[in-house]
């Protein structure tokens, strides 16, 4: 067995029932998938769109593939009906956009929204509180042809293990406020968060999906 077969068979061993493992493939060669596939693994993720719709017709059709990167408005068109999950639905603009579009291709598109609770800057994601008001003001109720499936996030780039775990916790505690705030809001059930290097945290604060790329396949050359 390859040491791509053997990362998958190691990680899932460890993860509790109701934990789903996306293999993060970014930057990496159709062959290194193809050794994942091998060892059972068909739930793999992409962050960027090029490399996705490349490398989607060189798998076989029954892999499910999650986008995990940040989504220009204007490449919306070109994803909508390709993948299982958009992860990252970091603004309002995106999610209109990934309805609209979604209506019009006669698909419904399942959706994470992709909370920023870590120290570090970004522009991209909700804050708890943006997230929170958004099914407030209740305009999720308008989307006819997304599913809401959850959130995703990730903890700070520390060693802290404190804050990572506060990081987590945050997350998770913003999925079930929003569930408990909107019980018309169903099938919102979705934690996705957890890398190679914090997964097994991940998983003890209510991960549901853990994105694993370097653990998997090794570091990538960028
Ligand atoms: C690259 C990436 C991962 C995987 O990171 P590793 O540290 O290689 O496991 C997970 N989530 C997102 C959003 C990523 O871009």
């Amino acid at each position: 067995m390859g040491i791509i077969a053997d990362n998958i068979s190691r990680i899932s061993a460890t993860l509790p029932e109701g934990v789903a493992l996306v293999a993060v493939s970014k930057f990496h060669p159709v062959d290194a998938l193809r050794e994942a596939y091998g060892a059972g693994q068909r739930l793999f993720g992409e962050s960027r769109l090029q490399e996705l719709l490349a490398k989607i017709p060189q798998m076989p059709d029954d892999v499910r593939w999650h986008f995990i990167g940040h989504l220009q408005t204007n490449k919306v068109r070109s994803l909508v009906g390709r993948v299982a999950m958009i992860e990252s639905v970091d603004s309002e603009r995106l999610l209109r956009l990934i309805d609209a579009e979604s209506l019009r291709a006669g698909v419904v598109s399942r959706v994470l929204m992709q909370l920023h609770v870590a120290a570090e800057e970004t522009k991209f994601g909700f804050t708890p509180e943006e997230l929170t008001d958004f099914f407030r003001r209740g305009e999720y109720r308008s989307l006819k042809a997304t599913h809401l499936c959850g959130v995703m996030g990730m903890a700070t780039n520390t060693d802290d293990p404190a804050r990572i775990e506060a990081d987590f916790r945050a997350i998770a505690a913003t999925r079930r406020s929003i569930t408990a705030m909107c019980p018309d809001l169903q099938g919102f059930d979705t934690v996705s968060m957890g890398m190679s290097g914090d997964y097994p945290t991940a998983i003890r604060c209510g991960s549901t999906l853990v994105r694993v790329g370097t653990g998997i396949f090794g570091n990538r050359e960028y």
